[in-house]
């Protein structure tokens, strides 16, 4: 990954965040960026309404998003982390993805935020780090 690649791959983020639908051109400029199936398999999540915005009372935000294997992991968009096995074997360790299709899928999403209490966000994000 270049400098350059990263400088696309955020302008094109930051344009599906600030927009209320998300246009053709910009599906195609998106899918065009990232590898050949996650910007269908990030639309698909954002379909089956496998993405909750979660809001704590203290004003944490995050999102919760629904992987293949019916396990649910956090993912926090603002630093484009996910606690899914694939980002931390693509990005992490092989540093050869900018994110995974949960990350995406949550730039995709345009749905409503869930206020949660302070302790269902701690307990959610506990799950999400259990082995
Ligand atoms: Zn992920």
């Amino acid at each position: 990954m270049t400098k350059q690649f990263e400088t696309v791959c955020a302008h094109l983020l930051h344009q599906c965040k600030n927009v209320d639908v998300i246009s053709d051109e910009l599906i195609v400029a998106l899918h065009n960026v990232f590898q050949s199936n996650m910007v269908v398999e990030a639309a698909k999540l954002v379909d089956e309404k496998k993405i909750q915005s979660l809001m704590s009372e203290s004003g944490r935000h995050i999102f919760k998003v629904k992987g293949s294997n019916e396990k649910w992991y956090m993912v926090s968009s603002s630093s484009f982390y996910c606690s899914c096995p694939s980002f931390t074997f693509q990005f992490l360790k092989k540093k050869s993805s900018y994110l995974c299709k949960h990350v995406l899928a949550t730039f995709l999403y345009k749905g409503d935020v869930t206020t949660v209490t302070n302790e269902e966000l701690t307990l959610f994000l506990m799950s999400c780090f259990d082995s």
